[in-house]
């Protein structure tokens, strides 16, 4: 510690023990053992990162006087507890097998002494299994609501997505859109090409339809070749001139399997939510507008509330 530089200090608990060269360290680590074993049970019970550091903020405040608490992960601050005051700091990177779980880094006035760091140490080592647990979950979690193939999120995704976006539209008074868009003939492209070369059309039309969407615009596949987007601030006029760019570039992008190149198109049903309405409600008028382009000749978007002459036009602003 040189002044009032900050403190790096790596902590790998898979690898090695504590080894400090402080003598006294033995005693005061026995001194806070009655800690360090509460500390140890009340963080197994929760698998929220916020959690778990504020319960470590709190104890650690009953033998180690800081002023400002920070959790990091690559750089970005995932919470920070009390007031920033002091240029006196000392930082200790949590890994585990190579593994970065992050840094926390404690601010005051004064000085931190070589007690105090031994301490601080000692009782971040707490940390360091229930935030990969944490981490594990988390990801657990994700991977469980997202499509491999695609990485876009899965049915499950959508139903929670679609349910938010609602509350959000009415607390809001924003309009809400959604897209139910469906691969035409795909059985065929199945049928006369294999269901990899399928798999890999489904691959590079989802990154088709994310490119041709807009940033906010939420894609999820909740079917086979069946997909959903979700639009949120978005009227029943904006969401089918989406729709229609969205199937224009479906239509001229060339999908090349082993070298050669697979035409597919799309057909799209748009629907815009009604404040009373049930979500089941919702996306059954956005399938059957899907349905009915499908029944027109299928390379088509149809709207649930708009008659479209021609997708290949503006639409007309007419209620059907
Ligand atoms: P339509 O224009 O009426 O939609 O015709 P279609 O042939 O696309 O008909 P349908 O939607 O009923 O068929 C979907 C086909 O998609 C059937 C199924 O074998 C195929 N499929 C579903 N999921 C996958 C997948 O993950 N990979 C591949 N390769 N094929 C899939
Ligand atoms: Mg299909
Ligand atoms: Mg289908």
């Amino acid at each position: 510690m040189n002044g009032n530089d900050t403190e790096f200090r790596t902590i790998d608990f898979n690898k090695a023990k504590i080894v400090s060269t402080y003598k006294n360290l033995n005693r005061l680590i026995s001194d806070n053992n009655d800690i360090i074993s509460r500390l140890t049970r009340r963080l197994q019970t929760t698998l929220d990162t916020s959690d778990i550091i504020q319960m470590f903020a709190k104890e650690l405040q009953t033998i180690v006087d800081y002023k400002q608490l920070t959790f990091s992960v690559d750089g970005q601050t995932i919470i920070t507890i009390g007031e920033r005051s002091g240029s006196h700091s000392c930082q200790y990177n949590l890994t585990i097998d190579d593994v970065n779980l992050g840094s926390i880094r404690f601010t005051r006035k004064k000085r931190f002494i070589e007690e105090e760091l031994a301490i601080i140490e000692r009782i971040a080592s707490t940390l360091v299994f229930p935030l990969r647990n944490a981490n594990l979950y988390q990801s657990a979690l994700q991977s469980a609501l997202r499509d491999d193939l695609t990485g876009f999120g899965n049915k499950r995704a959508l139903d929670a997505g679609l349910h938010r976006e609602a509350e959000l539209s009415v607390r809001h008074k924003t309009p809400l859109s959604i897209i139910m868009l469906d691969v035409d003939h795909f059985k065929k492209i199945n049928d006369s090409m294999g269901h990899l070369a399928g798999d890999k059309i489904l691959k590079d039309l989802a990154a088709t339809i994310k490119k041709s969407s807009r940033q906010s615009d939420l894609c999820f596949r909740y079917g086979g070749e069946e997909f959903l987007v979700i639009l949120d601030d978005t009227d029943a006029v904006q969401a089918i001139n989406i729709a229609e760019r969205i199937r224009q570039s479906v239509e001229q992008y060339s999908y090349n399997y082993n070298g050669k190149i697979v035409p597919v198109t799309i057909s799209l049903g748009a629907a815009t939510f009604e404040e009373n309405e049930s979500l089941e409600t919702f996306k059954d008028r956005a399938d059957k507008a899907l349905y009915k382009a499908k029944g027109q000749g299928r390379n088509i978007v149809i709207s649930s509330e708009l008659n479209v002459i021609d997708s290949h036009v503006q639409p007309v602003a007419q209620r059907v």
